[in-house]
């Protein structure tokens, strides 16, 4: 069997890929977007993203012989209350797609799978490259190209079906597949998500300033988060989920059954007090093999201390 797309859908469906479309290896005017976005200084502390525009805005940096781009979706929702349906404040808020295994170890090893089946259906002459978020790719703009769904003003990638809860990741290969349609924009005049931002990070639609986001506050920052922002941060200490939340296309989001997205204990809504109170080697301990090892220790305890701190001003112990 030759590799074809349809021969690919069917392999990554196997292996646990909720979607896959194939967008072919071209310039997308997205790609120049990301490039001013960096510009304006909108990336902040974020410089592995400065360092890899060049690649970013153009994928024949990243793999010279490629031809088309195999996007992956793989849905994360599970059946949990939004953090915005919490009513007590001394719940910690963590991102719904750290609460399980690291999806990039899960995705990493899924990929490798689905390149090591091209390789067998192709033969030696197949090139490729597949990363899981940390590459220098914009997933997002070749998902939308792929037909996984489009860009929401949130500047997520939302499928009409499956919503926004959505891991995306990518295979580049020098094999000319026939590339699926485009997704369309469905967000119409709804602007949820960019009033219901606790911290104002989007300055227009599309266009979010990752300096005022919770999520680069407490996983990618470095430095403490700005006095002025730190009331809006609440009890997220990891990441945010809020401008997902709102979005009407994740109402009635389906929830993987897949045991690597399950919630493990100590994080599934846990106490703040009891996360704030592990010592470095219990807090080490519990972010083994999950996505919150990203913030390292003293980010999540710069983030603990924080919320514990939102938490005493609104008159909680
Ligand atoms: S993740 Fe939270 S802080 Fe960041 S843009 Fe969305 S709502 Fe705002
Ligand atoms: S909340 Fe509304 S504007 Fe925002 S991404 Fe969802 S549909 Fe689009």
């Amino acid at each position: 069997m030759g590799l074809t797309s349809a021969a690919i859908k069917g392999e990554a469906s196997r292996l646990g890929f909720d979607l896959c479309g194939i967008a072919p290896a071209a310039n997308l005017p997205d790609l120049q977007h990301f490039t001013e976005w960096i510009a304006r200084g909108y990336a902040g502390e974020m410089h592995y993203l400065a360092r890899t525009a060049a690649k970013r805005a153009d994928v024949t940096r990243v793999l010279p012989s490629v031809r088309s781009v195999i996007v992956l979706g793989t849905l994360y929702n599970v059946d949990r209350p939004y953090s915005t349906e919490l009513l007590d404040p001394g719940v910690a808020r963590i991102a719904r797609y750290a609460r399980g295994d690291d999806y990039h170890d899960v995705l990493k090893t899924r990929l490798d799978a689905l390149v090591a089946w091209m390789t067998g259906a192709h033969g030696a002459a197949l090139e490729a490259r597949a990363y899981v978020d940390t590459g220098p790719v914009q997933e997002r703009a070749f998902a939308q190209q792929a037909g996984l769904g489009w860009t929401g003003k949130n500047t997520c990638l939302i499928n009409p079906v499956l919503g926004s809860w959505l891991f995306l990741s990518v295979v580049l290969c020098n094999v000319d597949l026939t590339a699926d349609e485009p997704g369309l924009d469905r967000c119409g005049t709804c602007t949820l998500c960019l009033e219901a931002c606790p911290t104002a990070a989007f300055v227009e639609p599309w266009v979010m300033d990752a300096r005022r986001c919770i999520a680069y506050l407490t996983i990618e920052s470095r430095s403490p988060a700005p006095p002025d922002l730190e009331p809006a941060i609440g009890s997220h200490v990891f990441g945010c989920d809020v401008c997902q939340e709102v979005c009407p296309w994740n109402d009635r989001a389906p929830v993987s059954p897949d045991p690597a997205w399950q919630p493990r204990a100590a994080f599934d809504h846990p106490p703040l007090a009891t996360l704030a109170a592990l010592t470095p080697g219990q807090l080490e301990e519990a972010v083994k093999g999950s996505a919150i090892r990203r913030a390292g220790p003293d980010g999540l305890r710069r983030s603990l201390d924080v919320a514990m701190r939102n938490l005493a001003a609104r008159g909680h112990v």
